[in-house]
């Protein structure tokens, strides 16, 4: 295992933060896997999980069982971990710009595809080298003039290159689920029943790039320019995880959790040796058919469902009391399906989001992503 360890530019003198993440294997041997965790700084799951993969990861290493070089970022974001208000942590929103630190990622087949246009092949091995070379040079001359921008470029940096992206966050109370696109179906699977993910959200481009789409979405733009002249694979699978809700933070669950990753891990020969997938795999829906149900009114939030339930449309998922008018409001479910997650918060402002359901049929397009 090695470490690596960069220094952000700073916005304001006298204030550094710092990136690190561990590599095993060799360098430049594939798979190359990118896992990462903490984006979203006030999500506690998905760096614990790292904490306990990267304990696998030694022991596979200690036993030569490292095939593939993995990285792990168990803290992929020192600037929202500051972040805290009167004794809340916040971030989910950069303080400064207000930007989700999980969307505005550069889009790579736009700034790098004009360099591609003389130089793709009829073979599809050397064209993905010839992509990830010029993602390579894009990064290094994108222009950074703020710290969240520096962030964005060094985790991009670190992992534009991977044959896999897992991006590890959480909801406010939520099942384990996950999102993806179409790119690699069977790696969706291998995922979802190796994790034991009970939902699988897919979307090609879901709106606002977050870190899972900047890796899938460059590929498949660039295969909708070339691919009639010049075969373009989807050579990058990426995802982001959702190891359930903020509270979901124990070490039990974790070490499981870290385990079924190591189960993934093998699947795609980046560990040698064998493991079995134990799950059965999840519902894979559109996240076009995934509404959210907003509050009728301000007030206080009672639930009359449970996170991972089965509903049907029309069914009263909990009401909305303001005690002061003493008017009462349901809110239900809009369609049939999933309720995969719901907010943390007991109270509520009129029309915030309060849940959202996985339903079969696709209804909504354009920015997906709740901000
Ligand atoms: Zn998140």
């Amino acid at each position: 295992m090695r470490t690596e360890t960069v220094t952000l530019p700073s916005d304001s003198p006298s204030t550094f933060r710092t990136l690190t993440r561990h590599v095993w294997g060799t360098p430049g041997a594939r798979p190359k896997v990118y896992t990462q965790a903490g984006l979203h700084a006030d999500e506690m799951p998905g760096p614990i999980v790292a904490h306990h993969l990267m304990t696998h990861l030694d022991a596979a290493e200690a036993k030569g069982r490292i095939a593939g070089e993995i990285s792990v970022v168990p803290f992929a974001n020192p600037i929202g971990l500051g972040h805290w208000i009167a004794h809340k942590p916040q971030g989910r929103q950069d303080l400064e710009s207000l930007q989700n630190f999980n969307r505005h990622y550069p889009e790579l087949a736009a700034i790098a595809a004009d360099d591609l246009e003389n130089c793709l092949t009829d073979d599809p091995v050397q064209n993905t080298a010839l992509v990830r070379q010029a993602f390579a040079a894009a990064l290094d001359r994108a222009s950074v003039t703020t710290e969240i921008q520096s962030l964005r470029i060094a985790l991009l940096k670190w992992s534009h290159d991977a044959d896999y992206v897992l991006d590890l966050h959480c909801d406010h109370f939520a099942i384990l689920h996950l999102y993806a696109s179409t790119a690699r179906p069977e790696i969706t699977c291998l995922l979802c029943q190796s994790t034991v993910a009970r939902l699988a959200l897919i979307q090609d481009v879901s709106g606002g790039n977050a870190f899972d789409e900047a890796h899938t979405a460059p590929w498949a733009a660039l295969r909708a320019r070339f691919g009639t002249r010049h075969p373009i694979p989807p050579a990058l699978f990426s995802t982001a995880l959702e190891y359930r809700g903020q509270f979901d933070v124990d070490d039990a669950t974790a070490t499981q959790d870290a385990a079924n990753l190591v189960t993934f891990l093998t699947g795609i020969c980046a560990l040698n040796g064998a493991a079995a997938p134990q799950y059965l795999d999840a519902r894979h829906l559109p996240l076009g058919g995934a509404p959210e149900v907003f509050a009728p009114q301000g007030g206080i939030v009672t639930w009359a469902a449970s996170v991972g339930a089965e509903v049907t449309e029309g069914q009263t998922l909990g009401h909305v009391t303001d005690p002061t008018s003493r008017i009462r409001l349901p809110f239900n479910a809009p369609v049939a399906g999933l309720l995969f997650r719901m907010e943390l918060w007991r109270s509520c402002l009129r029309g915030q989001s309060l849940c959202q359901i996985a339903g079969e049929t696709i209804f909504r397009s354009g920015d997906l992503m709740s901000d």
